[in-house]
C-alpha cells in the first residue's frame, strides 16, 4: 500500500510537486507512487549521493523508486 501522495518519476527519480503525475525532464517516463527513501540535493556538482545516483539536476529524489 502505497503512502506517498506525490510521484517520483521512475526515469530520473525525482519526486514532483503536488498534483503534478509527469516529470518535466522525462515525458515519456512512468511515475509511481511506490517510492522510498528521501534526498535532497541542493548542490548536485558536490554531493556524493547525486553522483552515486547520477543526479544531473538540484532537487529532491527518492532512492528507491519501483515501477511495475
Ligand atoms: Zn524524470
Amino acid at each position: 500500500m502505497a503512502q506517498n501522495k506525490r510521484f517520483a518519476c521512475g526515469e530520473c527519480h525525482l519526486i514532483l510537486q503536488d498534483s503534478v503525475d509527469q516529470c518535466m525532464h522525462c515525458p515519456s517516463s512512468p511515475v509511481t507512487l511506490d517510492w522510498s527513501g528521501y534526498v535532497l540535493i541542493m548542490d548536485f556538482e558536490r554531493s556524493e549521493v547525486a553522483q552515486r545516483l547520477n543526479i544531473e539536476r538540484s532537487g529532491e529524489y527518492a532512492l528507491k523508486v519501483s515501477i511495475r
